[in-house]
């Protein structure tokens, strides 16, 4: 028995015209288990998006400053290379509004990617693991000029860390108004994240210091090594410094303009590598010490918080991003240690009464 009143709620008091009104305005939510003694640590939760990723940002961005400026017109098609979670907010977004889309994906990303974008009616065009990201994007790049489709240019478009100035950040803004904020940690993809919340962070909340993270295995910008690039900003070539690591979402074999920004513009304080089992390791603990389902990037990130927290001084306030839902890594390392049958001690409560009992 606790004197605490019965959970409630109140609705949100208004109705949405379309589910892609509902993108952002994702929860803040307190680690409480995890976190070290005195030390509060917080995750902005992007899976509460209506596709259960941050990229249902960008991908809304990307189609309505394109609807905006012209440059996408009724029915036509949208064409993107992504591992995943903008094809799947893409997806999303051209179901609601009309626009046929094909992505372009190496066929080294998790199935389930693949079928739930055809889920949303999207088609998708696999390209060989061995030419990566750089051969995903190609054959995007192809398809859009032999058809002339519309190419969404995640990787380059301003389109994207323009919505993470305007929506991620004010979002972070408000929600720690009037609370101090040590740390923002965060992992790129195509550096939207990074780029955009910096932008407002380093004006608004100059005292924050911000951690950028990449796979150990992939540490473009710790190599020190500049990208090479073509005359559209695009990677001219595979950066020398990548290899497959299995933390999906983040650094592809480049590193993307988007990005380019943050790192010429000292946006970040500091590049901590995180290798894959230990954001894997910590997407686990998340899921069973707090019931935060988050993916291995999500998990990644909260490992390099939970390197920061270990070290930081009593009252220390962090917030990590988690960019999307462990939902979507069934097929993955992150579920490989996660078993379908049941267990001896499973077995053992099976048996335990006289109702139905498996043999
Ligand atoms: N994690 C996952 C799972 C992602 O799909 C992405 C986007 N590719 C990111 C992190 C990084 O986000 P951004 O592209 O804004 O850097």
């Amino acid at each position: 028995m606790t004197d605490a009143p019965a959970f409630t709620t109140k609705g949100r008091g208004k109705l949405y015209d379309s589910v892609v009104a509902t993108v952002g305005d994702t929860p803040v939510i307190r680690i409480n288990a995890l976190a070290p003694e005195g030390v509060e640590v917080y995750v902005k939760a992007e899976f509460f998006n209506p596709a259960a990723s941050v990229k249902d940002r960008l991908a809304l961005s990307i189609i309505e400053e394109a609807e905006r400026s012209g440059a996408l017109k009724p029915g036509q098609t949208v064409v993107e290379a992504t591992s995943g979670n903008t094809g799947i907010g893409l997806a999303m977004v051209c179901a609601a509004k009309g626009y046929p889309l094909v992505v372009t994906m190496a066929e080294s990303f998790s199935v389930e990617r693949r079928k739930l974008m055809r889920m949303f009616g999207a088609q998708v065009v696999l390209t060989p693991k061995e030419q990566k990201g750089t051969g995903m994007y190609n054959k995007a790049v192809e398809l859009a000029e032999v058809n002339g489709w519309f190419l969404a240019r995640q990787f380059e478009t301003d389109a994207n860390a323009k919505i993470h100035e305007n929506t991620t950040a004010r979002e972070i803004l408000a929600d720690f108004d009037g609370k101090q904020l040590d740390y923002w940690v965060t992992g790129y993809g195509t550096g939207g994240t990074m780029t955009g919340v910096a932008r407002v962070l380093r004006k608004e909340r100059p005292e924050t210091k911000i951690v950028l993270s990449e796979p150990a295995n992939a540490a473009l910008l710790t190599s020190g090594t500049p990208q090479k690039r073509t005359k559209s900003h695009a990677p001219a070539e595979s950066h020398p410094a990548f290899q497959p690591h299995p933390i999906q979402g983040w650094t592809p074999d480049f590193i993307p303009y988007v990005l380019q920004e943050a790192v010429d513009g000292a946006y970040y304080d500091e590049v901590m590598p995180i290798s894959g089992p230990e954001g894997i390791a910590w997407a686990q603990k998340l899921a069973q010490k707090e019931g935060i389902l988050t993916g291995i990037s999500g998990g990644s990130t909260f490992a390099v918080a939970m390197k920061i927290a270990e070290k930081a001084a009593p009252g220390t306030v962090i917030l990590v991003m988690l960019p999307d839902t462990g939902e979507r890594y069934m097929s993955t390392p992150l579920f490989e240690a996660i078993p379908a049958d049941m267990s001896e001690d499973e077995m053992a409560l099976s048996k335990s009464t006289p109702g139905y009992q498996m043999g």
